[in-house]
């Protein structure tokens, strides 16, 4: 049976949460355990995929196909295990559950209720992580604040969960913030001391609280806490602000975190194996060289709507010891008579994310062009593939009207279409080109140079695809097509051989790309900019 480490937040969101979940796991994994992670959403949307990146950063897509939060994109990348449905659950999807259980009659007659009902469906997502994964420790950071009216259905379920296995299968972390107050200059505890008054007001008394704070606690403080939150002084575990995230794990490990969770679990304190991370830790901290890539989407006034890219080209960069600065561009401030050659003066790559509707469309083909004409490595992903070929048909072919009917329904050469099995899709939550599929990897092109191989598979998020019809002309002018899905004869890399690095992929390489472990088109693109 799995054991289950729950972490909540207190005092203020936003404290990094999620860094602090993936870092434990990271940790207890580095001990030989099999970790799965989870994280409860309690807002009411099923999922995050119906909802506008400025409101919630981008959708981190699963090998599964799950659409979920970013916090995910977090876990993957320091623990490097896949994580699948299981692992992201909202109040829409556990309501949706119990509605359906309620409309089929399931529960016989009796008034359908938040306790037990909704607190049973909730207890029923964590065990079933757990027992799908297989794992030895499952941890499921619950999101928002200790005190939220949205949360309250999953705290109380997690003291049933408590009650349910005991300490000895059940652990609490708190994370809060410890702010610094300037003029007295000292670090304040009383925000902490009633974060966990609200959380023991809800029937949970936490193992361990670790602090965020801007300087390191004393011991002194350290007691403080341990006295008023009766926790013992060593399970104060201090968060101090870092400039590199991928210290967290470390800190965590010097102050004992993952060894105390696995004594009050009653299991092995293994010897843990850090290297790969100490190693990357080191070339973090000690970048040699630097280069700006332009970045260009509609919505980078919120970096976290491209995060798993920015984290990709970062991992990318720290191969070649490389510090990557990010140029980010509004594509809709192209479309006005700028001079591209000052946007892009210092860029040594472009790169077109995924995105989705009409805005700024025209801008991003401006910068392809401006990419492609001044052989400027390219990378285009997703809406940046699909954009390249039109921009191709349009710029190189004499295609004028080449367009995606996503822009314009009834344009004269769509170039790029509706997949015949999206024609008649009338929800658009969970109804896109979703997760893995395969790709089979053309020899001798760039994308097999990358991939070192014929068969991949790659992660997707998409309605619209490339039209078949215009392959030919398409080749003819010198596009080649290096990746396709065989299955339904999809197109899914597309390369400019005549061009220094021309290419896009109709999937989402960033992510597959770990701070250890970077993407092989991430690698080969910022090889080239380097270049
Ligand atoms: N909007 C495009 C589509 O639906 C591209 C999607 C994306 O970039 N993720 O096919």
């Amino acid at each position: 049976m799995a054991k289950y480490v729950f972490v909540t937040g207190g005092v203020v969101s936003g404290l990094g949460k999620g860094i602090t979940a993936s870092s434990l796991a990271l940790l207890l994994k580095s001990r030989g355990y099999k970790v799965f992670m989870q994280k409860f959403d309690p807002y009411i949307n099923v999922d995050p995929g119906t909802m506008s990146p400025f409101q919630h950063g981008e959708v981190y897509v699963t090998a599964d196909g799950s659409e979920t939060d970013l916090d995910l994109g977090h876990y993957e990348r320091f623990i490097d295990e896949e994580l699948n449905y299981t692992s992201n659950i909202t109040t829409g999807k556990v309501y949706s559950s119990v509605l359906e259980k309620e409309r089929r009659g399931d529960y016989l007659g009796a008034t359908v209720q938040i306790v037990p009902h909704i607190t049973n469906e909730i207890k029923n997502k964590v065990y079933e992580a757990g027992i799908t994964s297989n794992a030895d420790i499952v941890i499921t950071e619950i999101g928002g604040t200790i005190g939220d009216i949205e949360s309250q259905a999953f705290i109380e379920a997690l003291r049933q969960i408590r009650n349910e296995k005991g300490k000895e299968n059940t652990f609490f972390v708190h994370a809060t913030l410890v702010p610094f107050i300037y003029g007295s200059d000292e670090l304040k505890t009383k925000p902490t001391q009633h974060s966990v008054i609200e959380l023991r007001g809800m029937g949970i008394q936490p193992d361990m609280i670790v602090t965020r704070s801007p300087i390191v606690l004393d011991e002194h403080l350290k007691s403080k806490i341990a006295l008023y939150c009766s926790i013992p002084t060593e399970n104060i575990i201090d968060s101090v602000d870092v400039k590199n995230i991928y210290q967290i794990p470390i800190n965590y490990y010097k102050q004992g975190a993952d060894a105390i969770i696995l004594k009050q679990f009653g299991m092995k304190v293994t010897k843990a194996n850090l290297k790969e991370w100490e190693k990357l830790i080191d070339v973090t901290d000690h970048l040699e060289k630097e280069i700006e890539i332009a970045l260009v989407g509609k919505y980078v006034e919120l970096h976290d709507a491209y995060l798993s890219v920015a984290e990709s080209l970062r991992h990318a960069g720290y191969k070649y010891h490389t510090k990557i600065n990010i140029n980010w561009i509004d594509s809709e401030e192209l479309e006005n008579d700028v001079d591209l050659k000052k946007v892009f003066k210092n860029s040594k790559g472009i790169i077109v994310p995924g995105g989705f509707g009409e805005r700024g469309i025209e801008g991003m083909i401006k910068a392809i062009t401006y990419a492609r004409e001044n052989n400027i490595p390219y990378l285009g992903i997703c809406l940046g593939m699909q954009l390249a070929v039109i921009e191709f048909a349009r710029n190189v072919c004499h295609i004028a009207e080449a367009n995606s009917t996503e822009f314009n329904s009834l344009c004269p050469e769509p170039i790029i279409d509706l997949m015949s099995d999206q024609k008649n899709i009338i929800n658009m939550g969970g109804t896109l080109r979703l997760g893995n599929y395969d790709c089979k990897v053309k020899k001798g092109t760039l994308a097999y140079d990358d991939y070192k191989t014929e068969t991949i598979k790659e992660r997707h998020r998409h309605r619209y695809e490339f039209n078949n019809k215009y392959k030919d002309i398409l080749k003819e002018h010198g596009m080649v097509f290096s990746g396709i899905n065989e299955a339904s004869n999809l197109v899914e890399i597309i390369e400019v051989p005549k061009h220094k690095h021309f290419i896009g992929c109709q999937f989402h390489p960033e992510f597959k790309s770990r701070p250890t472990k970077c993407h092989p088109l991430f690698d080969s693109f910022i090889k080239s900019s380097l270049k």
